[in-house]
């Protein structure tokens, strides 16, 4: 019998504050709702996966057993010295907790071919994981490159982004154009080993997708979106459609389990 696919979505931490009243300032892991939302609206099921318990035996290859795919999900800076640099202002610190959590969570993921889809932060994650680094900041370092992240008007701050000739997601929106938003001030620097470029900002060449080939039908499914479906919206027309985008994810995860 046919069941929904399992979708793990990587969880958000929210760390001890002692001015927050709620929850008497304890650390949370969360989902946006968007994203949960998203995977059930193309008919899959959403599981948060917890973080494993630091003293405990479950591992992320336990975590990931029940699973027929992954999403990491947007969130926190990756921490510049997992591609071996200091943070150059304190606050591009990033989340070490989050980071080695999700880390084994693609690593995990990788060994035992499990489709992952990264999304924005998932998408720089995966790149570090193989090796790759990032700018820590677009517009410190990237002069005359567009603002991929404005705070004012957040998943409503868009631009166009190129598939380049021969690459999957030209191939799955048959364009070698669209439009999508941007909510990242972190960006692929250089690629992680075996990653290619999937899309790239049409005005300033700030790489926006990244994905693992299968060298074999075994080979996972990875790709990275720097952008997010899980936050458009139906009204949202000028943007390319997110459905493509999950449904490759699912085939693979299909073919998977
Ligand atoms: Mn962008």
């Amino acid at each position: 019998m046919s069941h929904p696919l399992r979708i793990g979505i990587s969880a958000c931490i929210l760390h001890p504050d002692p001015d927050r009243a709620l929850f008497n300032g304890r650390q949370l892991q969360f989902l946006e709702r968007s994203m949960a939302d998203w995977v059930m609206r193309q008919g899959a099921l959403a599981y948060l996966i917890p973080i494993p318990a630091a003293d405990g035996p479950i591992s992320a290859d336990d975590l990931i057993i029940p699973l027929d795919g992954v999403i990491l999900h947007g969130g926190a800076d990756v921490s510049p010295g997992l591609y071996g640099e200091e943070p150059m202002q304190p606050e591009w610190g990033g989340d070490p907790l989050r980071d080695a959590y999700e880390l084994g969570l693609v690593r995990a993921c990788l060994a035992r071919d499990l489709p992952v889809l990264g999304i924005c932060r998932g998408a720089q994650l995966l790149n570090v994981a193989l090796g790759g680094s990032l700018y820590q900041d677009i517009t410190t370092q990237h002069p005359g490159a567009l603002r991929h992240r404005d705070p004012s008007t957040y998943q409503r701050n868009h631009h166009e982004v190129v598939f380049p000739e021969g690459s999957s997601l030209s191939a799955l929106y048959q364009t070698q154009r669209g439009r999508i938003n941007s909510v990242h001030h972190q960006a692929v620097k250089t690629l992680g080993a075996g990653l290619v470029v999937e899309a790239t900002s049409a005005h300033d060449g700030v790489i926006e997708a990244i994905r693992l080939p299968a060298a074999s039908a075994r080979d996972p499914f990875a790709l990275g979106v720097q952008w997010h479906p899980e936050f458009q919206t139906d009204d949202e027309v000028a943007l390319l459609s997110p459905t493509p985008l999950f449904d490759a994810f699912a085939r693979a995860c299909h073919a998977r389990r």
